[in-house]
């Protein structure tokens, strides 16, 4: 019944334009815009200190805005000098620190908003919703007798109860153990599907947030940096700070030299030639000097003697380390003037050489 009601189709959006948020002289939030559909997921991406929470902050109602406008279904909700009060918005947070009272049960906690029901509607809500949490058998229990995984699933359920237009939430995985992280990211992924609610989640970590969100907004010193389908962050990122958040961790110094059509330039890396992607058509010029960024997944290594492909690329260096990772070898290749990551499945002594391959449309150059 209660995942019918979610269910049911509305039109809910979030729309927020040239959002701003200063504290004194520093700028949390700078002109930031977003768009959210009704069901979809969109996921807020950054280092500490990049104004996530800010934003949540503001659409929440618990800060206000310098500048812009937030509105949601198309109705204002704050703009500077008028805020509506947090719970006249049709919106709840889930918080890193999960914010449960702890003198309360959890379903005293989960229940607390669903003061328009009768107590025996409200309790099989309650149920309802920590039977969707998997909570069945916890409810007479107190935050402290929990484990952190289970305080969290009560915050998400109270969250949940009184069936908001748009779910905020704010790191809520940080505070947990790495297994218990994988698991509440699977949890969570599941949960978003079947319910379709409007969620703006915030996260550090790109793994998280590509698990289960529909788009992505990348911030960084308060400013937005890239917005788009998740995709396109790990195909087409940016900048080369958003190529280093969505893990090209070899970061080359190459040289352009000449175009050879369809985005792709001929460049050098010390004294070998490679064919890659140019980022940034537009500022082409030859001879200038360019990033080169790479996956380390898009990195194979190579025999010698291998027959070798005219649109792939192939370098060739010496072994200055290799450490292991449990499951594989992590290796920095020497290629002169600067070093390539990349992992093996065997280990490699310092000082050997080894040659590697990579396709010309999987190696981006910024300037
Ligand atoms: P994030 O959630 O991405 O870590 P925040 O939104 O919390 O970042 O903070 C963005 C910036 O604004 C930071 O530099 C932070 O120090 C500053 N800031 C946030 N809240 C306040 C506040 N209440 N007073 C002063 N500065 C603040
Ligand atoms: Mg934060």
């Amino acid at each position: 019944m209660l995942q019918k009601n979610w269910q049911a189709l509305r039109c809910t959006m979030l729309d927020v334009s040239h959002l701003s948020r200063h504290y004194g002289d520093s700028v949390a939030l700078d002109d930031i815009s977003l768009h959210l559909d009704t069901g979809r997921v969109l996921a807020v991406l950054g280092p500490s200190g990049c104004g996530k929470s800010t934003l949540l902050k503001l659409v929440s109602g618990l800060e206000d805005p310098d500048s812009g406008e937030i509105r949601i279904n198309g109705r204002l909700i704050a703009k500077r000098g008028f805020s509506l009060p947090p719970e006249k918005r049709p919106i709840n947070m889930v918080f890193q620190d999960y914010a449960l009272w702890p003198h309360m049960k959890v379903r005293n906690i989960v229940g607390y908003g669903l003061t328009s029901l009768s107590r025996s509607e409200r309790k099989r809500r309650v149920d309802e919703l920590l039977s969707l949490l998997h909570l069945d058998g916890y409810a007479d229990r107190l935050p402290a007798e929990l484990s952190g995984g289970q305080q969290q699933r009560v915050a998400i359920a109270r969250a949940l109860a009184t069936d908001p237009e748009v779910l905020l939430f704010d790191e809520p995985l940080s505070n947990l153990d790495v297994q218990l992280r994988m698991e509440m990211r699977h949890e969570l992924a599941d949960l978003f599907e079947r319910l379709r609610k409007t969620v703006l989640y915030v996260t550090h970590d790109p793994l998280e947030a590509c698990a289960f969100a529909d788009e992505l907004l990348v911030l960084r010193h308060g400013k937005l940096e890239q917005v788009g389908p998740v995709r396109s962050l790990f195909a087409d990122p940016a900048s080369p700070w958003v190529a280093g958040l969505a893990g090209y961790d070899s970061r080359l110094t190459a040289h352009l030299h000449s175009a050879i059509g369809n985005g792709l330039w001929r460049l050098t890396v010390g004294n070998q030639t490679l064919v890659c992607r140019l980022a940034e058509c537009a500022q082409a010029v030859p001879g200038a000097p360019v990033s080169l960024m790479l996956h380390s997944s898009s990195i194979k290594l190579c025999s010698k003697d291998e027959e070798q492909h005219p649109d792939v690329n192939y370098l060739s260096g010496t072994v200055r380390q290799c450490i292991f990772e449990g499951h594989q070898w992590r290796i920095r290749l020497d290629l002169g003037e600067t070093l390539l990551s990349l992992v093996s499945n065997q280990r490699h002594e310092r000082g050997s050489g080894l040659s590697v391959s990579f396709t010309q449309h999987s190696a981006l150059a910024f300037h």
